[in-house]
């Protein structure tokens, strides 16, 4: 094998969790070759190492059969959801897929990781992610900042509460633009919420 890229391959946000077919995880393999190694990560997606002049193509064929295609590393992780056990449109769905449209795969100093439940009980842990996002109701809280790395862990903090669905991918994306444009080289983006402080993200997602 030539040059060498990762990819990061996800399923759709979907009722029911990150849920591959028999037939997409059969693709998977024969896009990515006999010899590639498949790498499941902790964030639901998978890893392979695929030649770098065949990724465009490996891509568009990956698409077609309904899987997503994203950079792996330095980047937005798709969005790690939950499995909306309590419908489509109480836990917000189509919010969810809109969301990570909007986030997967933005290069970033670190890697970043948005968490996203349908309900309270917040069964994809979004309090132990960069960025979490939580329907209540049919409003939505964000909360910064988790850390479940190392030994000093900690949960993100409640940034904003109660905002309305317009307003969900406007301050998503506004707060990783502003920790792309800020951030000290590879600063983590828990360190990087604790040293511009929960106020000026506040101000940023205003
Ligand atoms: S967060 Fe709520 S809606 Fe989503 S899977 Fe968990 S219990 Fe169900």
């Amino acid at each position: 094998m030539g040059e060498t890229t990762k990819i990061a391959i996800s399923a759709a946000i979907q009722a029911g969790g990150s849920l591959f077919t028999p037939e997409q995880l059969a693709k998977i393999s024969a896009a990515v070759g006999a010899d590639a190694k498949i790498e499941m990560t902790t964030f639901k997606q998978l890893y392979a190492e695929v030649p770098l002049e065949r990724r465009d193509a490996i891509k568009e064929d990956l698409e077609r059969y309904g899987l997503e295609v994203y950079p792996a590393g330095f980047a937005t992780k798709s969005l790690i959801a939950c499995n909306f056990c309590k419908g489509a449109e109480e836990t917000g769905l189509d919010t969810a897929r809109t969301l990570n449209k909007a986030i997967a795969g933005i290069e970033t100093p670190t890697p970043l990781k948005i968490g996203y439940a349908g309900c309270a009980l917040g069964t994809s842990e979004p309090l132990l992610k960069d960025i979490g996002v939580v329907k209540m109701r049919d409003r939505f809280d964000i909360y910064v900042g988790g850390e479940p790395k190392g030994l000093k862990t900690f949960f993100a903090k409640l940034l904003v509460s109660g905002l309305t669905e317009d307003r969900l991918v406007p301050v998503v994306t506004a707060i990783i633009h502003f920790y792309k444009a800020h951030a000290k080289g590879k600063e983590k983006f828990s360190k990087f919420v604790d040293r511009v402080s929960l106020e000026q993200l506040q101000q940023i997602a205003g």
